[in-house]
């Protein structure tokens, strides 16, 4: 199954070697995507500041001249959590010390890679980074899933795991309308015996949380006598 990429997806690729860097645009270009190339660690950030539409995903290699990959994950990762990020490295070994460090890396390659990989890896990222980034009346709420943040404008919420299950399941399908018993499914995979009211209260704290930031917004309704249903726009 193929599937077109949206329009507007854009790539940046940051790899000091031209042969690795040229190969993977070409792939991914073949793919519908559009992408941009930086070979140099000192210029991702500037670069990320100015443009006017930011990538949806950075390829990051790990060495590179200047500012190296793991400075710049942390930093895209801190000053836009919307931008996934994969990163490439030389050495399968380093992986581990990566996942150790927590980066908050979408994803990891392993170098020598094909560049077919490359574009699979990167469509599965978008996806599922796509599914989670919704924009509320011109607002951003952003779930951050390496981290189980929700951040609304780039404010953390601040909530449990619970109430960050219950808000993904419900942005994963906005304006569907959700029992009180499909979100106990998802809020306890283990089917422990809870009542609806424990699902209303949690739902009244995620409110709470988020009409803390946005007073003015109400995503989460109740649709009386069913449920609830995360609905973005008027
Ligand atoms: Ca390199």
């Amino acid at each position: 199954m193929t599937e077109a990429p949206i329009a507007h997806d854009q790539i940046l690729i940051v790899e000091d070697e031209p042969k690795i860097a040229r190969l993977v645009a070409d792939y991914l270009n073949g793919s519908g995507y559009r992408t941009h190339h930086i070979d140099h660690g000192d210029e991702v950030i500037g670069w990320l500041s100015e443009i006017e539409e930011r990538p949806q995903l950075v390829l990051l290699d790990l060495m590179l001249p200047g500012t190296d990959g793991l400075t710049l994950c942390r930093e895209i990762r801190q000053r836009w959590p919307r931008i996934a990020v994969i990163m490439l490295t030389a050495r399968v070994e380093e992986v581990d010390r990566l996942l150790g460090l927590e980066l908050g890396a979408d994803d990891y390659i392993c170098k020598p890679f094909s560049p077919r990989e490359v574009v699979a890896r990167a469509k599965a990222v978008l996806r599922r980074s796509q599914a989670l980034d919704t924009s509320v009346a011109g607002h951003d709420l952003v779930l951050d899933d390496s981290g189980w943040r929700a951040l609304a404008d780039g404010q953390d919420l601040g909530l449990t795991a619970v109430e960050f299950q219950l808000l993904k399941v419900m942005m994963q399908s906005p304006g569907r309308i959700f029992a009180r018993e499909q979100l106990m499914d998802h809020m306890y995979r283990d089917h422990r015996i809870v009542s609806e009211r424990t699902v209303d209260s949690h739902v009244k704290k995620l409110r709470k949380k988020i009409a803390d930031i946005w007073p003015e917004r109400e995503i989460i309704r109740s649709v009386y006598g069913v449920g609830y249903k995360y609905q973005p726009e008027e």
